[in-house]
C-alpha cells in the first residue's frame, strides 16, 4: 500500500465526520443567514453543500427568498398584490420539505 493512502483514508473520515447530515446542513444554512456561523459548522456545511445537491439547492434556494423578501420592502402588514392559489402554496412547500430532506 502506498505511504499516503492510510493518512488520505483518515482525513477524508475526519471531513466526513465534520460533514452534518442533511437536516443539520438545512438548519444551520437557515441559521447562517441570520446569524454568521462558527468556524466548524461553517466548515462543515461547505463540506456538506459539497458533497450534497439537494442541500445545495436548498440553501440557494433559501438565500434567494431572503433577497426576494428584502428587495420589496412593504413589510409584513402590507397586503401582497399577488397572492398563491392553495394549490401552488402546497407544492412550494413540498419542495422545501423535499430539497430539506
Ligand atoms: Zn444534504
Amino acid at each position: 500500500m502506498p505511504p499516503l493512502v492510510q493518512p488520505a483514508r483518515a482525513l477524508l473520515i475526519n471531513l466526513r465526520a465534520l460533514s452534518p447530515n442533511c437536516r443539520e446542513a438545512a438548519r444551520l444554512q437557515s441559521q447562517a443567514l441570520d446569524h454568521p456561523l462558527p468556524f466548524l459548522p461553517r466548515l462543515g456545511v461547505r463540506l456538506h453543500r459539497a458533497l450534497c445537491q439537494r442541500c445545495r439547492r436548498y440553501g440557494d434556494q433559501i438565500l434567494r427568498l431572503r433577497e426576494l423578501v428584502q428587495a420589496h420592502p412593504h413589510g409584513g402588514d402590507a397586503t401582497p398584490s399577488v397572492t398563491l392559489s392553495p394549490a401552488a402554496r402546497q407544492r412550494c412547500e413540498r419542495a422545501l420539505r423535499e430539497a430539506a430532506k
